[in-house]
């Protein structure tokens, strides 16, 4: 048993299974061993994308690597970049693409909201040389899952040729996504959110348009060049030393997902989350997301007036071995974030909600008698 209940929307905790492939002894990266596991991973990512046509390059970097990559792959300098933005995951992405001197136009929304279609539309159709879009699908600051095959179909509506880059950090895995039925052109995830493995690997899907956009594309890139990990990969190999401890672990992961099955573990992330917000409804929090978009993978709600965010999550971890995240930017100090995505049951939530009522009783008692 683990001795944290780690509920960090990322990194998570790894199932017996994952931390034994983990202590394997090195193999030749450029060896038949290697090559097998490189494409049972691959084959692995197809299945819980649930893609046949799309091609899977998997990165040695944590999932901002992967977002680099969208933009140096797919932009060049100038190119115009629509960026809908629900919090801080969405600005790291505008952040990037300046970095890169792309141009970016980022459309923002108040915390706890999705993206609004209409703005979405209305923005593309303000300027016809937006080329390409980029949405956040589950925005982990806020704990709010967009619509997102309802903005793919209004970004198709509007401009049928852009290209649709997709943040899937925090979603692939555990939600229900569907690059090609959705006409998403690239859908980034992370390893240590909801796959059961450390941090350390990205994984892209790429859409025929991406790759034909990907050819045309000027910005430079070398570590993280598509084309470099897609010739590679024919061979069974990546271009640069992989995290190979971190392959043998995404490995047993997905061989775990395939033993639960692709829908039952969607079904079980709603059914967590669902009990999650009835419990911090009952315990009399605020929750931050709109119901209607509440994300299935991180559970976000205010703290309390007169409570503050870092002695209750201290508190939380000291006494009861309860990990909870904080809020990001702006939300500082206002929230905190519950993750359970990954290896996580309904016991690991009843742990976290008794030690907040406990928790938040006692610190309710102590303020009433103080009065
Ligand atoms: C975790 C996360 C990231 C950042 O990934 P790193 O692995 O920390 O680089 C980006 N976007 C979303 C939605 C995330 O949840």
């Amino acid at each position: 048993m683990a001795s944290q209940n780690l509920r960090t929307p990322g990194p998570t905790p790894l199932p017996p299974a994952v931390r034994e492939a983990l202590a394997r002894d090195m193999v030749n990266h450029r060896g038949p061993e290697f090559a097998a596991v490189l494409n049972d991973c691959v084959e692995g990512l197809k299945w819980a994308y649930q893609v046949s046509e799309h091609d899977m390059v998997i990165l040695t970097a944590s999932g901002t690597g992967g977002l680099e990559s969208l933009v140096a792959n797919t932009l060049s300098p100038g190119d115009k970049l629509l960026v809908a933005s629900i919090g801080n995951f969405g600005e790291r992405m505008g952040q990037i693409a300046r970095t890169f001197e792309v141009d970016v136009t980022q459309l923002d929304f108040q915390p706890g909201n999705p993206v609004d279609p209409q703005r979405l539309e209305d923005a593309l159709r303000e300027d016809p040389d937006i080329g390409t879009v980029f949405i956040t699908h589950n925005e982990t600051s806020t704990g709010v899952l967009n619509p997102l095959r309802d903005l793919a179909a209004a970004v198709r509506a509007t401009r049928p040729e852009a290209l649709l880059l997709v943040d899937g950090i925090s979603s692939v895995s555990s939600v229900e996504i569907r690059p090609e039925d959705w006409d998403l052109d690239v859908v980034v995830a992370g390893s240590q959110k909801g796959w059961m493995v450390p941090p350390g690997l990205a994984f892209v899907s790429i859409s025929p348009r991406a790759w034909e956009r990907q050819s045309q594309a000027k910005l430079p890139r070398f570590y993280f060049d598509w084309r470099a990990a897609q010739k590679s990969a024919q061979n069974g190999e990546t271009p640069w030393t992989p995290a190979v401890s971190l392959f043998y672990a995404l490995q047993v992961g997905l061989q775990l997902m395939r033993e639960e099955g692709l829908q039952q573990i969607f079904a079980r992330h709603q059914r967590l989350a669902k009990f999650t917000r009835e419990g911090l409804s009952e315990l009399d929090l605020r929750l931050l997301a709109d119901p209607r978009f509440a994300s299935p993978t991180v559970t976000t709600a205010y703290l309390p007036d007169g409570i503050s965010g870092k002695g209750l999550l201290r508190t939380l971890d000291e006494r009861y071995g309860v990990v909870l995240a904080g809020g990001q930017g702006n939300l500082s100090g206002k929230i905190f974030r519950i993750g359970h995505m990954g290896w996580v049951t309904e016991d690991d939530l009843s742990a976290v909600l008794s030690a907040l009522k406990l928790e938040l009783n006692s610190v309710r008692a102590t303020a009433t008698a103080g009065r």
